[in-house]
């Protein structure tokens, strides 16, 4: 992927090269970040992905920035949960969050900052983005000095979030970004807090991403299948499409790890509607459950050869002998 440059953590690679050894040594030899804006945004992308790596062993660890207490609420039954009635969304999609990360097999789950310290802005112009605790009005380097201490100590190989766009404009997968990118080149910074712990670089980020081809099969799918939905989203309404020449991996799922995806989006009951091989958010418009997942290298290097995809996100990256699906290691040599 070369549209990008990379950030400023390149720069830095070498003075962490070969990594200060983790301080716990019992942290699993691969490590893998994601980091998103609100429950539910972490199942639709990478459900098959958290649950592959989580099944291999690999540490998984989800940052998510909000509680998402601004989302509108599906099921009739639970409209008193809506911001402007009972306003206890947030607690609740903690909960189907919790339920969610239990269908994926991840354990270390967390919030920026802790539950609540950043509210979810509500979309693009609402008068929410301008509350002072929006995370839309979060300022920058003390939002990423929460990520970095957990940068420091899980000390992942592998970054997973957003494009630049947020993948649709929301405010805070826009802001999630930011504070991803800004963390990372952070935490590679000896001077940065040292109080967070040693620094850290990160060998490799992605950003998710949909490939337009695979959007486009995946509606003309649901236009020729029966549903239960209102209506079908265009390939424009789907978050993160891309060209497909900017794809640098795909993680393809088999049926257990499809299945664990398709569970954990139907455990944010609140926000998606889930239809055999589709689902729709509040708006009802149906699209594919992609079993199949995409990204795009933009820091770091491919461990796929020259012109091919990787099917690993953390290829290329040394992982002692034995250690890579469960094992424990004292030091990780990158
Ligand atoms: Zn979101």
């Amino acid at each position: 992927m070369t549209a990008h440059p990379p950030p400023a953590t390149a720069g830095r690679s070498a003075q962490c090269a070969g990594g200060s050894p983790p301080r716990h040594s019992d942290l699993p030899a691969r490590r893998l970040l994601l980091v998103h804006a609100h429950p539910d945004d972490e199942s639709i992308n990478h459900g098959v992905t958290m649950a592959r790596y989580a099944a291999e062993g690999a540490l998984v660890t989800l940052v998510t920035c909000t509680l998402g207490e601004e989302g509108e609420v599906i099921p009739a039954g639970l409209a008193h949960l809506a911001p402007d009635r009972d306003d206890t969304l947030g607690p609740h999609r903690a909960d189907e969050l919790a339920a969610a990360m239990r269908a994926l097999g991840v354990t270390d789950h967390r919030f920026l900052g802790g539950a609540g310290r950043y509210r979810d802005s509500g979309m693009m112009g609402a008068p929410q983005n301008d509350r002072p605790n929006a995370f839309w009005q979060a300022d920058l380097d003390e939002a990423a000095a929460h990520l970095v201490a957990v940068v420091r100590e899980i000390q992942p190989q592998v970054l997973v979030t957003y494009d630049p766009n947020g993948g649709y404009g929301h405010p805070d997968h826009i802001q999630a970004h930011r504070v991803a990118m800004r963390a990372a080149e952070l935490a590679a910074q000896a001077e940065f807090r040292p109080d967070l712990g040693p620094a850290y670089a990160i060998g490799k980020i992605y950003w998710n991403c949909n490939p337009r081809s695979e959007v486009e099969r995946g509606l003309a799918r649901l236009r020729t299948a029966g549903h239960a939905f209102l209506g079908i989203a265009s390939a424009d309404d789907v978050p993160g499409v891309v060209p497909d020449a900017d794809v640098t991996a795909t993680i393809a799922g088999n049926e257990t790890y499809a299945a664990a995806k398709t569970e954990a989006m139907r455990a944010h009951a609140t926000q998606i509607a889930v239809d055999g091989p589709f689902f729709a958010l509040s708006n009802d418009l149906g699209q594919p459950l992609f079993r199949t997942e995409h990204y795009q290298l933009v820091h770091g290097f491919s461990g796929a050869a020259e012109g091919e995809l990787e099917d690993d996100l953390f290829a290329g990256i040394a992982v002692p002998a034995g250690a890579a699906r469960s094992g424990r290691i004292e030091e990780v040599a990158e």
